[in-house]
């Protein structure tokens, strides 16, 4: 039988959309990449197709993941980065070899190394991550308002005061919250 379609947040920007693959860090939990397969699922919809992971390789992707939380987090909030992060980040950005392939409609695609390679799509993670971390690309690291869920999200709006990760998610969430709360003082 077919999976269903793999319930992943897609963002505009790959190294927070794969640090929310962990999903209200500071609620209950969400794990979107529980199995090696997860992770190739999340890989193809993300344009980095590999046919197979092992779980060692799905440990690193985690390792990577929580990595890039915390070094974006930190940047978020102006505090050092931390050590180890960065060293991960970086292990991670030079293992791989992907390359980056432009195609004849103008957009850029990635080629890897080989389709079982994940190190590869991981080390394009990695590149993303340094990028935004950096502050290379237009837009500004922030952390979800949500406070079950406090994920680092790149703001790419015009007035840079977007508050949450998702609105399809957190921002829909708090609406409603206020939404209800509102209902229940026009009841009293
Ligand atoms: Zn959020």
């Amino acid at each position: 039988m077919p999976a269903g379609p793999p319930d992943f947040r897609l963002g505009n920007v790959l190294a927070t959309s794969f640090t929310g693959t962990l999903s209200e860090r500071h609620g209950d939990p969400v794990e979107r990449i529980p199995t090696p397969q997860r992770l190739v699922d999340w890989l193809v919809v993300n344009g980095l197709a590999v046919d197979s992971c092992t779980t060692a390789q799905l440990e690193l992707a985690r390792e990577l993941r929580e990595s890039i939380h915390a070094a974006a987090t930190a940047a978020a909030i102006h505090d050092p980065l931390p050590a180890s992060a960065v060293r991960v980040i970086n292990d991670r950005s030079m293992a791989g070899r992907a390359a980056a392939i432009l195609t004849p409609e103008g957009s850029r695609r990635w080629r890897l190394g080989s389709a079982s390679c994940v190190e590869d799509a991981l080390g394009v993670i990695a590149a993303d991550a340094i990028s935004i971390i950096a502050g290379e690309r237009d837009g500004k690291l922030a952390l979800c308002a949500s406070p079950t869920c406090r994920a680092a999200f790149f703001d790419t709006s015009q007035s840079r005061t977007r508050k949450w990760c998702d609105m399809n998610t957190c921002g829909n969430r708090q609406k409603k919250a206020r939404f209800n709360a509102n209902q229940r003082k026009n009841k009293r």
